[in-house]
C-alpha cells in the first residue's frame, strides 16, 4: 500500500517511520522496515498501527543509512507480522505495492527448486525469484530485471541487497513511485506527499523503469535496459 525508502548521510530510521506516517492516510493493517547493517539486512515488523512499529523500534532499536519501509494493505494472506513487508532472504529484502497475479505458479516453481516461503503473500515470490537469480551468479541489477520479467500483475517495489548495501533499487509497473532528492540524500515513495519534509526535487518513475539510487547519485534504466532521463522538478509545497 505505502512504500518509503531512504539512502542518506544521516540515520534513516525516523525518516522511514515519518514517511510511512505521511502515507498512512491510505489505510494499512501492518508496517515494517529493513535497514542495512554491517552484519546484513535487519528487519522490524508489527501488525496494527504504526505506533506498534515505533514502540518495537524503541525496544529493539535499528539505525543505519539505507533502508526500505512499507505499510501493508493485505490482498493475499491475513494481516499479521509474518505477512507484513519487507519480505526477505539473507541476500535481498523487498517491499511491494500491488498484486502479483501469477504468484501461485511462481511459488510452485520456486518451491520445487527448494526455495521456502515464510508468508502467505503474493509478494514473497519477488525476493525469492531474485535470490534464485543471485544463486545462479547474476549481478543484483540483472537478478532484479530478470525477476521483474517473470511477474504478471501490477507492482511498485523497493529492493535492497545485502551485497550492495549502499543502494536501493526502485522499480514500477502500474503502481506509482517517485524519487526525491534532498539535503541529506535520496528518498523513494509511492506518493509525493511523503516527500514534503525530506526532498527538494522530485522525479516520477515510468512503467518498466528501474532506478538505482545511492546517497549522491541516481540512474534510471527503462524496460529495454537503456539509461533514461526522467526530469527532476522542484517540489511544490502547497501553502
Ligand atoms: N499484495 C501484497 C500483499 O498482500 C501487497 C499489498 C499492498 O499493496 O499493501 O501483501
Amino acid at each position: 500500500c505505502g512504500i518509503f525508502a531512504a539512502i542518506s548521510e544521516t540515520s534513516v530510521t525516523s525518516a522511514l517511520v515519518g514517511g510511512l506516517r505521511a502515507l498512512s492516510y491510505r489505510g494499512y493493517d501492518s508496517s515494517g522496515l529493513v535497514i542495512a547493517q554491517r552484519n546484513g539486512l535487519q528487519r522490524r515488523r508489527a501488525p496494527g498501527k504504526l505506533d506498534a512499529l515505533s514502540t518495537l523500534l524503541k525496544e529493539q532499536p535499528l539505525e543505519g543509512f539505507v533502508g526500505i519501509a512499507h505499510t501493508r494493505w493485505a490482498t493475499h494472506g491475513a494481516p499479521s507480522e509474518t505477512n507484513a513487508h519487507p519480505h526477505m532472504t539473507p541476500k535481498v529484502a523487498v517491499v511491494h505495492n500491488g498484486i502479483i497475479e501469477n504468484y501461485s505458479v511462481l511459488k510452485a516453481d520456486l518451491e520445487s527448486d527448494g526455495y521456502r516461503f515464510n508468508s502467505e503473500t503474493d509478494s514473497e515470490c519477488i525476493p525469492l525469484l531474485i535470490t534464485r537469480n543471485l544463486d545462479k551468479g547474476l549481478t543484483p541489477e540483472v537478478a532484479l530485471r530478470e525477476a521483474m520479467a517473470m511477474l504478471d500483475g501490477s507492482f511498485g517495489i523497493a529492493v535492497i541487497f545485502a551485497s550492495e548495501s549502499d543502494t536501493v533499487y526502485a522499480a514500477r509497473l502500474g503502481s506509482p513511485l517517485v524519487i526525491g532528492q534532498g539535503a541529506t540524500g535520496h528518498f523513494i515513495a509511492s506518493d509525493a506527499i511523503a516527500m514534503a519534509s525530506v526532498a527538494r526535487n522530485l522525479c516520477m518513475l515510468e512503467d518498466g523503469d528501474v532506478a538505482k539510487v545511492r546517497v549522491n547519485e541516481m540512474s534510471i534504466t527503462n524496460t529495454a535496459g537503456d539509461v533514461t532521463h526522467r526530469e527532476m522538478k522542484a517540489l511544490q509545497v502547497s501553502e
